[in-house]
């Protein structure tokens, strides 16, 4: 592999280019190509468009939303399931059920859930909200 080449493997990998369309693209072969950037990961994970998964720490892009704290919905909801009441600092009860709920922010949410929500719109004619 030629220096050029090593340098535009790392330029279409940061571009988002897929292995197999780097490797037509320069003549070389998938798993060349492949080891390479295995090699190069820990230059990529140096980059600000990346971040850890909060839950089994794979490296993420963050390019485009910038929010993002996990791989995929399994490991959020992985997450959650361990930390259910973190950066929810306040509590209050569902106006529905009675039910305990955590939210974010003070008045963010009156139910537990959209169920209770519907319920609760029925009961009051639907203009006490
Ligand atoms: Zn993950
Ligand atoms: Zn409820």
């Amino acid at each position: 592999m030629t220096n050029e080449q090593r340098e535009r493997i790392t330029t279409m990998r940061q571009c988002g280019i897929g292995y197999i369309k780097i490797a037509q693209e320069l003549g070389l072969s998938e798993n060349t190509v492949k080891s390479y950037c295995r090699r190069q990961k820990s230059v990529v994970t140096t980059k600000e468009e990346t971040t850890r998964c909060a839950e089994c720490g794979k490296l993420i892009d963050i390019s485009k939303r910038s929010n993002r704290r996990f791989c995929s919905d399994t490991c959020r909801m992985k997450w959650w399931n361990k930390h259910p009441k973190a950066d929810m600092p306040y509590t209050a009860f569902c106006v529905c059920c009675g039910k305990e709920l955590h939210m974010r922010r003070k008045g963010e949410r009156k139910y537990c859930s959209h169920h209770c929500y519907i319920v609760a719109r029925y009961k009051d004619g639907g203009g006490n909200d």
